[in-house]
């Protein structure tokens, strides 16, 4: 008998007992691969030995100190690693616990932003429908992910949506991705003139979207031009990659094949790769000096921020990142990936679109190809894909249906970069096994 709270207290679960590369392994000795990385979070795998010493050096030498007091120096070491592989300006950054704090940081940052620079008007903020960036009453107020906001509504802050990029679902066949974005970008901007533009405090999107749809990317130029409307009318804006960003997409950043900076970064999952709870804000230059010549203290903090054994874990993670230039391989594998996906699902008539980059890659399935109709949300096909790729020892992450009611269901694939093509055979075969087992139920319960 449990007494943990459980997302899910009817079903039964496996007891995790063990990770050993991209395999966990439960206590009846079973064992799966990690074909999502728990949720995008283990880019090197489980049981890394050279980050578990990192992790019990730092321990022994120094296991916490309250950042009021002291910096330390796994904390300053790890800051000037994510700076280095960051563009110029990009430059400061700031430790937290995980995503959702990351978001809040980024959000109150902003704010404090505009009122050192004297306008205080500056509140809202604005983010895009189909979006996830976190649970937390901040984070979850600017997600669009309805299932997770609905029971809370009441106490969420007022945010504007406006329509994410996606081209499968939203791009007109005869529309040229400059048209498309163009429309986006003036959608932005229409909300800005409508909320008054010395209103709007900035911008929020995830650069690749995860949980909420799987893996899809902008159009080129997309975000391009989203950043021109933001400069025009001083908003911030401030990126996402939580869940994308370190190497996940196949580069270091994801915003980086997007030719934008943003203002403020959040990441997290890759960062600590799931050997220690770490996010991080990276904020431009700009936006800390305003802070520092205003008031000159960013108005936040957590105990845990900064935490050393944390950083050092992450230090360790982003190391051997680097050493091992894994996020080339991460593209490589990505390609590979994308390569099986196809041959398997090109064809498929329930899957209509295969999508993403690096090893961030997604399925979607429909009812109708043609018409790009998903199936019927009740039916909850991705949790069926999730409940038999299990079964058959397959790790995946699958989404939709239920989630916003627009869109169907994806699985999204998140594998750790150390994996190699002959594991991503064999998963691209369970799930074709576990898609067609879950579709079969479907047609047999509607029959
Ligand atoms: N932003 C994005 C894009 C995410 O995918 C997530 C988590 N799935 C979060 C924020 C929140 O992160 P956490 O669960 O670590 O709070």
């Amino acid at each position: 008998m449990t007494r943990i709270i459980h997302r899910n207290p009817r079903k039964s679960m496996p007891v995790a007992h063990e990770g050993a590369g991209c395999f966990l392994i439960d206590t009846n000795n079973r064992r799966y691969y990690d074909a999502s990385g728990g949720a995008a979070v283990s880019c090197l795998g489980h049981g890394n030995a050279e980050v578990i010493s990192a992790i019990t050096e730092q321990l022994h030498k120094l296991e916490y100190a309250h950042t009021s007091f002291f910096t330390s120096e796994p904390a300053e070491e790890l800051a000037d690693t994510l700076v280095n592989q960051s563009p110029a300006g990009l430059a400061n950054v700031y430790f937290v616990s995980g995503g959702s704090e990351a978001m809040e940081c980024a959000l109150k940052m902003a704010r404090q932003f505009h009122v050192e620079r004297g306008e205080p008007l500056r509140r809202h903020i604005i983010s895009r429908r189909q979006s996830y960036h976190g649970n937390t009453l901040g984070a979850l107020s600017i997600g669009g992910h309805l299932g997770r906001r609905a029971l809370y509504q009441p106490l969420l802050i007022d945010t504007y949506h406006v329509s994410p990029c996606f081209p499968y679902h939203e791009q007109e066949d005869n529309l040229s991705d400059e048209d498309y974005s163009a429309r986006l970008a003036q959608e932005l901007e229409d909300q800005i003139v409508k909320l008054g533009p010395d209103t709007v405090a900035a911008f929020v999107a995830e650069t690749v979207v995860g949980a909420t749809a799987g893996a899809v990317c902008a159009v080129p130029g997309y975000f391009k031009r989203i950043r021109d409307v933001c400069d025009r009318y001083g908003v911030l804006l401030i990126l996402d990659e939580v869940m994308c960003g370190l190497g996940r997409t196949g580069t270091y950043h994801a915003f980086v094949p997007e030719g934008v900076v943003p203002d403020i970064l959040t990441l997290a999952k890759g960062l600590g790769g799931g050997y220690q709870p770490i996010g991080a804000v990276i904020a431009h230059d700009r936006v800390v000096e305003a802070i520092h010549s205003g008031s000159g203290a960013f108005q936040h903090g957590h105990t845990y921020i900064g935490h050393p054994v944390a950083c050092a874990a992450a230090l360790a993670v982003q190391r051997i990142v680097q050493r091992d230039e894994l996020v080339q391989q991460s593209a490589q594998l990505g390609h590979d990936l994308r390569t099986l996906l196809t041959e398997r699902f090109g064809n498929h008539p329930h899957i209509g679109d295969i999508r993403g980059r690096g090893l961030f890659q997604a399925i979607e399935l429909v009812r109708e190809r043609d018409q790009r109709l998903p199936f019927d949300a009740q039916l909850q096909l991705h949790a069926r894909i999730k409940q038999e790729a299990h079964a058959r020892g397959l790790l995946c992450y699958p989404g939709g249906g239920t989630i916003d009611g627009e869109h169907g269901d994806h699985v999204l694939l998140a594998p750790p970069y150390i994996t190699n093509l002959a594991e991503l055979t064999d998963a691209v075969d369970i799930l074709a096994q576990a898609v067609d087992a879950a579709i079969a139920q479907v047609h047999a319960s509607i029959l």
